[in-house]
């Protein structure tokens, strides 16, 4: 399993002698070892069949089985009593490699922590060696990939009630990058080269619409029978991120896909395909899939944004008009070091944003919204995303960024302006669309109104020409 670079302290040699692991009290306990969702997927997606990581030898929590052995020992159903040796040592998951140290959670707090019970920690834990082995242990923990990993899954870290006597904590964790993990970052050549012969509609069927859910979901690309198959996971499950891509698409290949989502899924109607657009529903034949309507995206004429002409856009001539009158206005290139003003800027609109939120899942997401705006403006560059800042009177009130979805449509990705500047979200909205990177672009994509019924009125307001409708599919029982 993925490890991210992580160093052993513990010789193997010393473990092999050892009564200490992989045995556990109990077939219930918490220490054995949890295998995430994504270690479920790479274990299926690498073909490791002689190592049945799957719904059969994991339970519904996610945790490796153990079989009783005696009344108080209940080995690991891949630890060899023989050789005490462990029989998927190299493949093993992450909690096994990261032991004796463990993750650990109290409230809002989290730990990386050693396990004192450990004999070789237990008798080392003062000396140079060990303390060197923290500082790598630190130094390991900030590193992106790792950060993604943990933030990803979160249910590594374990409260370990009645045993926090036997930990000592070494280090807090925190989130200190927002870079997009090298892993990622691999899977964006192939996963161009497949969309060049594609004319996506939907904002997420891009590589910058899929990365910024990078803290959210683990993707992992297929190849099967010639299509790119762009798995999602996360604690609750693995589904499809989109339709599979290629030139024809074969029946077939959906099944493979459910068969391997069913093999990793524990719970019912997981396994499906997100980020499905209505001319890929033929895909589906309606008599073994049903699709569901999840949202629709908007889309304007770019040039109707521009002109602003006519009776329909009266409204918002006028807020153009009047943010142009009232305020000094520069719209100029984002850079880095605005990110810290306009994720404050962020969070003065999310609370005016919360006011009309009218269900817990809205309010999540504009939670999430937050990570995913600070990840592009980490990664402008990685995502092929774009971004403006506006200024009034030098103050910044406004920010804005989007990339090309396909050759005719230009994607905005977010608008986020000071509620308190009237009229600036039709001055920011106008000019972003008049820059002349969108010229070649005859559509502007504004996403969903995520469930907010504010963003729906906003956005109906400026007239779209099309609304892109969004589906999930799920294989008949
Ligand atoms: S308790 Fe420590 S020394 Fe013993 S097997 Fe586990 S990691 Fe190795
Ligand atoms: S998977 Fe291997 S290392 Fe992990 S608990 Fe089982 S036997 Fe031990």
């Amino acid at each position: 399993m993925r490890s991210y670079g992580l160093k052993q302290i513990v010789p193997s040699n010393v473990c092999l002698q050892c009564e200490g692991c992989c045995r556990f009290e109990s077939d219930t306990t918490e220490w054995r070892p949890l295998v995430c969702q994504e270690e479920r997927v790479r274990a299926v997606n690498e073909e490791l069949t002689d190592v049945p990581l799957s719904a059969r030898t994991i339970d519904a929590r996610g945790y490796l089985h153990a079989t009783r052995c005696t009344d108080t020992c209940f080995p690991c159903q891949y630890f060899s009593m023989k050789d005490y040796s462990c029989v998927v040592y190299g493949r093993r998951p992450f909690e096994c490699a990261l032991y004796p140290f463990v993750f650990y959670r109290k409230g809002e707090e989290r730990w990386l922590s050693v396990h004192l019970p450990c004999p070789y920690v237990r008798d080392r834990i003062h000396t140079d060696e060990f303390q060197g082995h923290v500082r790598f242990m630190r130094e390991w923990l900030s590193g992106p990939g790792v950060q993604q990993f943990l933030r990803r899954n979160p249910s590594l870290f374990h409260e370990y009630l009645g045993f926090e006597h036997e930990l000592e904590h070494v280090c807090p964790v925190e989130w200190s990058s927002f870079q997009i993990g090298p892993f990622l970052m691999a899977l964006k050549p192939a996963f161009e080269e497949v969309m060049k012969g594609q004319k996506p509609e939907i904002s997420a069927q891009s590589f910058a619409g899929m990365a910024i859910w990078s803290d959210f979901f683990s993707f992992e690309n297929r190849m099967i029978d010639g299509a790119l198959c762009v798995f999602a996971s996360d604690q609750a499950g693995t589904f499809l991120y989109m339709p599979p891509v290629t030139e024809a698409l074969v029946p077939a290949v959906i099944e493979k896909c459910f068969d391997m989502m069913d093999q990793v899924n524990s719970g019912q109607g997981v396994s499906r395909v997100e980020h499905v657009s209505q001319s890929q529903l033929g895909m589906f034949p309606p008599d073994r899939y049903e699709s569901e309507f999840k949202t629709e995206e908007y889309c304007y004429l770019r040039q109707e944004l521009i002109d602003l002409k006519g009776n329909v856009y009266k409204s918002h001539r006028s807020d153009y008009n009047r943010a142009e009158k009232s305020y000094d206005l520069k719209l100029r290139d984002f850079s880095k070091k605005d990110a810290e003003s306009c994720l404050k800027l962020f969070d003065r609109w999310a609370d005016v944003k919360r006011q009309g939120c009218e269900d817990d899942m809205s309010r999540y997401m504009l939670e999430d919204s937050r990570w995913a705006h600070r990840i592009v403006m980490e990664n402008m560059e990685d995502l092929g995303v774009f971004g403006r800042v506006l200024l009034a009177n030098g103050k910044l009130c406004g920010y804005t960024f989007g990339y090309p979805l396909n050759e005719e449509t230009f994607c905005v990705l977010f608008e986020v302006t000071d509620p308190d500047y009237k009229g600036i979200p039709t001055f920011i909205f106008r000019e972003f669309c008049a820059s002349p990177e969108l010229a070649s672009y005859r559509y502007i994509n504004v996403m969903d109104a995520m469930g907010l019924e504010g963003v729906r009125r906003a956005k109906e307001s400026f007239h779209p020409v099309k609304k892109e409708p969004v589906y999930i599919v799920r294989r008949k029982a």
